[in-house]
C-alpha cells in the first residue's frame, strides 16, 4: 500500500492516538521516517491495556507494525516493551520471526518509559532536540492500540468506534473494557460490577497525567483508564489543592534541594527545564528570572516532580502548567534552547515504577483487570473534538438513523483532523455544536 493511501483510509477511519493527546495518526506518518516504535510502556501505574493488547491481538500488531515500516520506507520497526510485561513479550517473541523488519527492545520499568523522547532515547540513542517532534530524528512512535486501530481498517475495513479502557480501584470487578466511544463513565463503572464504597474520587486517565472526573463524563478515543479512588491518596489530595495554595507552599517550604531538577526526566535528556529554579524564581518573585520562566516550556507535565521528588509535598508541576498556559494566553512562543548532553547519571535517577505505585498509596489496587468486549450501549454522545486539530463538523441531522461505523462528522476542508463515526446503531437525537447523541 502507497503511504497516500494509507494516510488517507487512516483520517478516514478516525484513527488518533489512543494513548496520549490524540494527535491524527495520518499526519505522523512520514517517508522521511527510519524507524517506527511501538509503545508498549504504558506510562502511568495501573494502567494496563497495551499490554493485555499485545497479548490478545499479537498477530494484527505484528502485522501492523510490519506493513507501517514497508509504508514509509522505513529501516525497521521496534516493538518496545516492559520488561515486567511477562505475556507480551512471550506472545512477541514467539511471532516476531516472521517479520523481518521488526525487533525487540525490553524496556526497564521506569516512569515515565513511555514517554516518547524518553522511549526513542531508551531504544535508538536519539536525542529529541526540546520543543521538536520525533520525525526530525527519523522516528515515529506509534501506540499499541492505535497500531491495532491501524490494523483494523486496513484489513477488516473497521472504522474507530471502540475504546479500551482499564477500569481499577475501589469497583467490585477490575477489568479492561472494550467499550464504544462516547459511553459515560457511569456506564463503565456498571459494567465493572459498581463502586465498593460511597466515599470517592475519580481520575480519568492515569494517576500522573489524568484528571478528576465524574460519572457523566464520557469516554473518547484517547480515554485510557478510569481509576475510583479513596479521597486522601496522593493523586486525589495533590489535585484537589487550589493553586494559591501551592504557591504559598512553595514561597514557606521549597528547601532547594533540587531533587526535582534531579530526577525530571526531560532535564536528564539535556533538556532546559529546571523546575527546582522555577520555584525559586516563583516563591521569590524574581522577575528578573525571565529564561527560567520560559523554560517552563519544556516541561512536559510527567508528574514526577510533584508526586514522587518533592519531599515537601510540593506541586512544580502544577505551578509550571499554570504558568505555560499563562504564556501561551499571551501569545508568548517557546524559546529556542540548545540540548545539553545527557546526564551521565541518568541511569542511576531512573524512578522505578513500583516505588512510584508505593508512593502514590496505590499498591492495592494493582491488581489484574482482565480484557473483555461489551460493545453494546443504549446511548452514546460523541464530542465533536476528541484529538488534536480541528474538531468534526456533523453531517447527520436529529431525527437521522444511522448504523455503527458511519461517518457522522468530518474535520473542516484542509484542516488537521480525522472523521468521526457513529459507535452504535440507532436515532440520532441531538447535534450540537459540541457533540453527538445516538440511541439504540
Ligand atoms: S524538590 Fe521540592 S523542595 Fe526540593 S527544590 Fe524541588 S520543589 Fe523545592
Ligand atoms: S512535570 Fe516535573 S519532572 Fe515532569 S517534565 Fe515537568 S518539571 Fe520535569
Amino acid at each position: 500500500m502507497k503511504l497516500d493511501e494509507l494516510k488517507n483510509a487512516l483520517q478516514e477511519a478516525g484513527v488518533v492516538g489512543a494513548g496520549g493527546a490524540g494527535f491524527p495518526t495520518y499526519a505522523k506518518l512520514s517517508d522521511q521516517a527510519e524507524t517506527v516504535i511501538l509503545n508498549c510502556a504504558e506510562c502511568e501505574p495501573l494502567t494496563k491495556v497495551d499490554r493485555q493488547l499485545a497479548v490478545q491481538y499479537t498477530k494484527e500488531i505484528l502485522s501492523g507494525m510490519q506493513m507501517l515500516v514497508e509504508c514509509m520506507g522505513a529501516k525497521e520497526g521496534i516493538l518496545a516493551i516492559k520488561q515486567s510485561y511477562r505475556a507480551a513479550l512471550e506472545a512477541v517473541k514467539a511471532g516476531i520471526s516472521d517479520y523481518p523488519s521488526l525487533r525487540l527492545h525490553v524496556l526497564q520499568d521506569v516512569y515515565p518509559a513511555g514517554d516518547e523522547v524518553v522511549l526513542i532515547y531508551e531504544t535508538t540513542g536519539r536525542v529529541v532536540p526540546q520543543g521538536k517532534i520525533p520525525i526530525v530524528v527519523g522516528c515515529v512512535v506509534v501506540n499499541v492500540e492505535t497500531v491495532l486501530n491501524i490494523y483494523r481498517k486496513i484489513h477488516r475495513q473497521t472504522n474507530v468506534v471502540t475504546k479500551f479502557v482499564t477500569v481499577a480501584g475501589l469497583v467490585n470487578h477490575p477489568a479492561t473494557l472494550e467499550v464504544p466511544v462516547g459511553v459515560t463513565v457511569d456506564h463503565l463503572l456498571e459494567l465493572a460490577g459498581g463502586v465498593t464504597t460511597k466515599d470517592y474520587e475519580m481520575i480519568m486517565g492515569g494517576p500522573m497525567t489524568g484528571r478528576i472526573c465524574t460519572g457523566a463524563d464520557l469516554v473518547t478515543k484517547t480515554t485510557k483508564a478510569i481509576l475510583v479512588l479513596p479521597p486522601d491518596v496522593p493523586p486525589i489530595t495533590k489535585r484537589k489543592r487550589s493553586v494559591k495554595h501551592d504557591v504559598r507552599n512553595a514561597m514557606s517550604v521549597c528547601s532547594q534541594c533540587s531533587m526535582c531538577t534531579s530526577l525530571c526526566p526531560r532535564n536528564l535528556l539535556g533538556s532546559a527545564i529546571r523546575p527546582h529554579e522555577f520555584m525559586r524564581a516563583l516563591a521569590n518573585g524574581l522577575t528578573d528570572q525571565v529564561d527560567t520562566y520560559l523554560n517552563s516550556f519544556f516541561c512536559v507535565s510527567c508528574g514526577l516532580c510533584e508526586m514522587y521528588s518533592c519531599h515537601q509535598d510540593l506541586s512544580p508541576r502544577r505551578l509550571l502548567d499554570t504558568y505555560k498556559d499563562g504564556l501561551r494566553a499571551a501569545g508568548v512562543k517557546p524559546p529556542e534552547r540548545a540540548m545539553k548532553p545527557v546526564d551521565p547519571l541518568r541511569d542511576e535517577r531512573k524512578v522505578p515504577e513500583h516505588r512510584l505505585v508505593h508512593r502514590l498509596g496505590l499498591h492495592p489496587f494493582d491488581v489484574d483487570a482482565p480484557l473483555r468486549q461489551e460493545t453494546d450501549a443504549r446511548q452514546v454522545t460523541l464530542p465533536l473534538r476528541q484529538s488534536i486539530g480541528a474538531p468534526c463538523l456533523p453531517c447527520v441531522a436529529q431525527g437521522d438513523t444511522v448504523s455503527r461505523g458511519q461517518i457522522i462528522g468530518r474535520p473542516p476542508k484542509d484542516s488537521l483532523g480525522v472523521c468521526l463515526h457513529a459507535s452504535i446503531s440507532g436515532n440520532v437525537t441531538e447535534v450540537t455544536d459540541q457533540a453527538i447523541t445516538i440511541c439504540s
